[in-house]
């Protein structure tokens, strides 16, 4: 069986699994809940150890590999600006179909009452420290950390990845016999590290079954229901930027299969929709980019680590139709210009957020405090954001893949999604 059809099965059997559990996470007797956390939490602990010295790895080899004066700067214009163009067209995405399908309100009244207010708020937004930058001061902040071995401690990618990213300019513009073997020995690092990671993926199955397994036991369908219409505009709007706008960039930008792409890309989405966190999927979104898909080191090195911390088109999405979905059911009436400082700041803030689980929630905050609404509005949104998250996590990576994809074929990269690069992948890990 194909390794992501294997994924797939996977996450369906995990999901029947966790439905079948009773109240007390038992089947039969046996407590499957505490399994399926551990082995769930194992499989996302084996991805966060490898993260650290791949992504450094990764950013300093490729920086060292791309030759040529001008290149970096080329590579990373192109990155930038293909971030902020993918992620403003996600939130206006967003914006449109939160204005169309208007999802506070029922029968065209705030659905506010209706909603209620969930009993945790509180600890929710006690919950959020830490969670994100909340405005474009503590991005920059986040961007420069006084001390990258705490960052790293902290996982906080941003610090460490322009601190790679710094590392890896200087030292490819180092002329010495010491800086060469640096070099090469980093590139050492990295082959290691590739193939730590490739070993850790193969558990990829086991681990999404315990993931989702666990999701499905622990997040009844009841505390949905009233907010359906909220769920399906949100899944919607995802939906649509990632199976019709991306794919159209794939197809017509980059002249290439968006359904190969798709395929390639497949262990990395389950991951990142079991997973909810873009940071810990990293090391699998480099390992399909690279191996399955066929984009270079250089490109994919460049691209992705700074893409799951910086671009999060589902992030972006989310915060705006969230934000509108509590204007709404609040009966709050936003005008264009306030729209358009949703827009900006859902922009802004998605580039903050950090890649875990519900990190949109610190954004949104912040969002309805410019808008006047109280922070604990939130409370409306918290009992879908899990499941939301997955979805959402999954565009962020998406995202990324497919600008590693852009910028490679712009870059003259024949290779990319040509060749069956799924069944090279395959007898490389067989
Ligand atoms: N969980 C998301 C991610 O890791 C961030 C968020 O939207 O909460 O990409």
């Amino acid at each position: 069986m194909k390794f992501h059809n294997q994924v797939l099965l996977a996450m369906v059997l995990g999901a029947g699994l966790g439905l079948l559990l009773d109240e007390q996470g038992t089947l039969a007797g046996l407590p499957l809940l505490g399994a399926l956390t551990l082995v769930g939490t194992l499989f996302i602990n084996a991805l966060k150890m490898v993260v650290v010295p791949l992504v450094t790895s990764a950013i300093i080899s490729g920086i060292t590999n791309i030759g040529g004066g001008t290149h970096l700067g080329r590579l990373g214009g192109k990155t930038v600006a293909y971030y902020l163009l993918t992620t403003l067209i996600a939130v206006l995405v967003g914006l449109v179909l939160a204005n169309l399908l208007t999802p506070g309100e029922v029968d065209g009244q705030p659905a506010g009452d209706q909603l209620g207010l969930s009993a945790d708020t509180d600890d929710a937004l006690a919950g959020m420290a830490g969670r994100g930058a909340g405005d474009f001061a503590g991005i920059l902040l986040k961007a420069l950390p006084p001390n990258i071995v705490a960052a790293a401690v902290n996982g906080q990618l941003l610090g460490l990845i322009v601190f790679a990213l710094l590392f890896g300019i200087f030292l490819r513009a180092a002329d010495s016999t010491g800086a060469a073997r640096l070099r090469e020995t980093i590139d050492g690092l990295y082959e290691t590290m590739m193939a730590l990671t490739l070993f850790v993926i193969r558990f990829a199955p086991l681990g999404v079954f315990a993931l989702v397994g666990k999701t499905a036991a622990t997040t009844g369908y009841e505390a949905i229901e009233p907010l359906a219409w909220f769920f399906v505009t949100v899944v919607a709007a995802l939906f649509l930027h990632a199976a019709v706008i991306m794919p159209l960039l794939i197809r017509l930008v980059a002249r290439r299969s968006p359904v190969r792409h798709a395929r390639a890309m497949m262990p990395a989405l389950l991951t990142a929709f079991s997973s909810a966190s873009s940071s810990a999927t990293l090391p699998m979104t480099l390992e399909c980019v690279e191996k399955r898909a066929g984009v270079s080191n250089r490109s994919a090195s460049f691209v992705l680590p700074l893409g799951a911390t910086m671009n999060m088109d589902g992030t972006a999405l989310y915060e705006c139709v969230a934000v509108l979905f509590i204007a709404q059911a609040y009966g709050m009436d936003l005008s264009i210009a306030q729209q358009a400082s949703v827009v900006v700041i859902a922009l802004l803030t998605s580039i903050g957020v950090a890649g875990i689980p519900s990190a949109s929630l610190v954004a949104i905050t912040v969002i309805l405090g410019t808008l006047g609404l109280p922070a604990e509005a939130i409370g409306l949104i918290l009992a879908t954001d899990r499941l939301l998250d997955m979805f959402r996590t999954a565009v962020n990576v998406w995202g990324d893949s497919v600008g590693a994809v852009l910028v490679a074929r712009s870059e003259g990269e024949e290779q990319v999604l040509t060749a069956d690069m799924d069944d090279a992948w395959r007898a490389s890990t067989s």
